[in-house]
């Protein structure tokens, strides 16, 4: 079997690159298990995910994906929350034992150098894909794996993270590619995939907007401060040819998980723009 890792690599490999190629042609899709059982490898079926956060086909050798469940607003959020000193994301080890076989199975992909992919949940059982990520660390004390969300943090050893600069760098790619994307499902989920302003739905022509910028004071990526807009309204938006009233509603819930707060279109000369959106709810 001395041949098992080069052959295990390519075939690993090749087991992602297929799901991540069928991932990306599934534009717009609520990913949920049911979805994400609907994958074929040689034929067969492949549930990329399970009720396990770690992710191992009986087949392979090592961790394929890894999921993250949704946490409503006020509750404590993994994914923010696991951002390390170095910058990089952190994913909780399953349980307290280092040689668990998930976390036997997930340390394998850092030591076969395999990409996998993340499952973020946005909503109640539905998730965003974050593709592909790498096991860069692997902390048994701190019960944690450190992961690079990006091909340029894979060039930056985490040890290696002594500056300032570096870790700002370091947790700014962090940001754009786990939390806006997630901020962005997340927004687009609770407009249901309609620009708030023209209704358009069609999701590849749909942002979310930041009501108040990213970087100002309650400029945060979550839900309250998102607006989903076509792209027109949106560059309208940002050219401040239309604008959003804020009305603080504490009745403002617009599904049973998620809060928001009113807000109305204020265009000067802009009155037949009819707002629509979550806040339509209370
Ligand atoms: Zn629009």
């Amino acid at each position: 079997m001395l041949t098992v890792v080069t052959d295990d690599r390519a075939r690993e490999l090749d087991v992602r690159q297929a799901a991540m190629d069928w991932l990306d042609q599934q534009p717009g899709e609520h990913i949920d298990y049911a979805w994400a059982a609907k994958f074929e490898y040689g034929g067969q079926r492949m549930a990329l995910m399970t009720q396990q956060g770690i992710r191992k086909p009986a087949n392979l050798s090592a961790a394929l994906t890894i999921r993250t469940a949704y946490t409503p607003p006020g509750g404590d959020r993994p994914y923010e929350d696991g951002i390390g000193p170095d910058g990089f994301q952190r994913y909780k080890y399953r349980g307290t034992d280092p040689n668990h076989h998930d976390n036997v199975a997930l340390r394998r992909a850092k030591e076969l150098n395999l990409p996998v992919i993340w499952f973020v949940g946005v909503a109640p059982g539905v998730y965003e894909p974050i593709y592909p990520v790498w096991i860069v660390g692997d902390d048994p004390h701190a019960l944690e794996f450190t992961l690079a969300v990006d091909a340029s943090q894979r060039l930056i050893s985490p040890a290696a993270v002594t500056d300032v600069d570096t870790r700002a760098y370091v947790e700014r790619v962090t940001k754009q590619r786990l939390h806006q994307r997630v901020f962005r499902s997340q927004v687009l989920l609770a407009y249901e995939g309609k620009c708030a302003i023209c209704r358009l739905k069609h999701v590849e022509l749909l942002d979310a907007a930041h009501i108040i910028a990213d970087g100002q004071p309650h400029g945060e990526p979550v839900v309250p401060n998102g607006l989903s807009l076509c792209k027109i309204h949106h560059a309208a938006f940002d050219s401040k040819l239309v604008g959003i009233t804020r009305v603080e509603c504490g009745s403002g819930r617009y599904n049973d998980h998620l809060r928001t707060r009113r807000a109305r279109i204020n265009a000067e000369g802009a009155d037949h723009l009819a707002m629509t959106g979550p806040f339509d709810a209370s």
